[in-house]
């Protein structure tokens, strides 16, 4: 690495790649993050229903999706919008985990929740409002789990590498970084995608880096080319918005993906990932599925 990036990054030096430190792959379940898989995490905005939830999963799953994202507590923009289902929401995405074996992300928005959080998720993701909270972070450190942090909608790379550090300080050295797009003058699209930023961060730091198109692009429509991006920029894997009904959703629903819309972006993203030396989905095959969805009504 050049000395210059070493000087621009300095309050993050165990952040930093180095001959200590190549490479950073967080195990969860059975997946790896930032190994040669790379790895898609998919599902709702929000956990809405059983049935919602359920028919994401096994959907996604099949189509090659590793983790199931879903939000329990909901940072919204508007007070008025809706904020989660909380506990309920934690309980449904364990009770789809024991379903499909797929490991869960789900957001925690305030330390007093890091515990309850860390009780049903495998990774305990930070959103872009609480990257410098850092007694939050801090707490999410010291549940022992995998913490994905997004970065801040304002955040430097320097910042965001700093709260990175934060969590290390604290012990924990599972740490994912998300790119999720952040606010400049343009607006057409929701977020303005950093894909240098993506490509900065693997070349000097050892932590894998997953993206976010969705909430970068604010829209369906330019998720799968966000996601490309994102590929060739080298991200270890995504974290994309599925919905069985997006019109219908409770959050996010026109950036949401629905269910052959993922399809095909999965199968447009396989020959990209090939090109990059990593291993893309396995596809899985068409297990219970039809029985599940039947148990749930
Ligand atoms: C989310 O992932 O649903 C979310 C709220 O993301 P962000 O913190 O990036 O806005
Ligand atoms: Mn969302």
């Amino acid at each position: 690495m050049r000395e210059g990036w070493l000087d621009r990054f300095a309050d993050a030096p165990d952040v930093l790649i180095g001959a200590r430190r190549p490479r950073t792959i967080v195990p969860v379940l059975d997946a790896a993050i930032g190994g040669d898989e790379f790895v898609t995490m998919a599902g709702p905005c929000s956990v809405e229903t059983e049935f919602q939830l359920l028919a994401t999963a096994l959907h996604v799953r099949r189509a090659g999706a590793r983790i199931l994202r879903g939000g329990a507590f909901k940072p919204r923009t508007s007070p008025y919008a809706f904020q989660g289902l909380g506990l309920e929401g934690l309980k449904l995405l364990a009770h789809v985990r024991e379903e499909t074996g797929l490991a869960v992300i789900t957001e925690v928005m305030s330390e007093c929740d890091v515990a309850m959080v860390a009780e049903y998720a495998d990774i305990l993701q930070i959103g872009t409002r609480n990257m410098e909270n850092f007694s939050l972070l801090e707490a999410a450190a010291q549940s022992g789990r995998p913490v994905l942090l997004k970065r801040g909608m304002a955040a430097t790379i320097a910042d965001f590498l700093r709260s990175a550090q934060v969590i290390l300080d604290h012990g924990n050295p599972n740490v994912i970084l998300c790119e999720r797009g952040i606010r400049t003058f343009e607006t057409a699209m929701r977020n303005t995608f950093d894909a240098g930023a993506i490509a900065l961060i693997k070349e000097i730091t050892h932590l894998p880096v997953i993206a976010d198109p969705s909430h970068a692009a604010g829209d369906r429509a330019m998720v799968p080319a966000l996601a490309r991006i994102a590929v060739a920029a080298g991200a270890d894997g995504l974290l994309v918005e599925v919905h069985p009904n997006p019109a219908k959703a409770w959050s996010d629903g026109e950036q949401s993906l629905d269910f052959a819309g993922f399809d095909a972006m999965m199968a447009e993203l396989a020959p990209w990932i090939e090109l990059k030396g990593r291993r893309g989905r396995e596809l899985q095959p068409a297990t219970s599925e039809a029985c599940s969805l039947e148990a749930v009504g």
